[in-house]
């Protein structure tokens, strides 16, 4: 009996390890693939393309009303922090994406908008990477439902962590309604769109987001 507890241990005390180094490995892949898009994002496009940040302002401004929000409002959605958003928007500047007016309402207040420039350079295909697209489209459709779904709760636990923003994600919107429906296949509902969806529908980057006020 003694023996069985024993050996019930070390079982558990295995199960606890191989855990532990999935999750290790986990974070180590996800590292390798954003060292990766980082540095073929960078050699390929060199300084006159778009760094990882510069897609996400631009992205971002794209979404807002008349394509404009104020510096700290970009700041504050990318979390990131006032001079880092500052920088990356006076290098969109330079770049001809962006231009920076001061607020109409209140001077001391800079508002940045994207230009048609800029706007062009917000298509799918000049956002998305080749390579990483390369890479997802390797995946068959349900590791793309279930990449997706572990993607989405990774970056809500980051958001909730305070070290990345989750706003335009369906999980942090006013509209999302989680399970509402007994379909298997389109559980979740929409409030804005008026629509059923599921899994492989969850938006990472919905124009007509509203933040929940919860
Ligand atoms: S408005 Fe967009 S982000 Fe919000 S629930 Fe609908 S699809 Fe998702």
């Amino acid at each position: 009996m003694a023996e069985l507890r024993v050996l019930n241990k070390e079982k558990k005390s295995s199960t606890v390890q191989d855990s532990a180094a999935l999750t290790t490995q986990l974070a180590a892949g996800l590292e390798k693939i954003g060292l990766a898009m980082k540095s073929r994002t960078w050699r390929r496009e060199g300084r006159a393309g778009l760094g990882p940040l510069q897609r996400q302002v631009l992205t971002l401004l794209q979404s807002k009303p008349e394509q404009r929000a104020r510096v700290s409002t970009v700041a504050n959605e990318l979390a990131v922090r006032l001079p880092t958003a500052s920088e990356v928007i006076a290098t969109l500047e330079r770049k001809q994406l962006v231009r920076r007016r001061h607020d109409m309402t209140d001077r001391r207040v800079v508002v940045a908008q994207l230009t048609a420039k800029g706007n062009r350079a917000c298509t799918p295909t000049s956002r998305m990477p080749d390579r990483l697209a390369t890479a997802t489209e390797a995946l068959s459709e349900p590791e793309q439902v279930v990449l997706l779904t572990s993607l989405v709760k990774m970056i809500r636990s980051l958001q909730e962590q305070g070290e990345i923003s989750a706003t335009r994600m369906c999980v942090s919107c006013q509209f999302f309604r989680p399970n509402q429906h007994a379909s298997s296949d389109r559980p979740h509902h929409c409030d804005y769109l008026k629509a059923s969806f599921g899994d492989s529908s969850l938006r990472l980057n919905c124009q007509v987001y509203e933040p929940a006020t919860t």
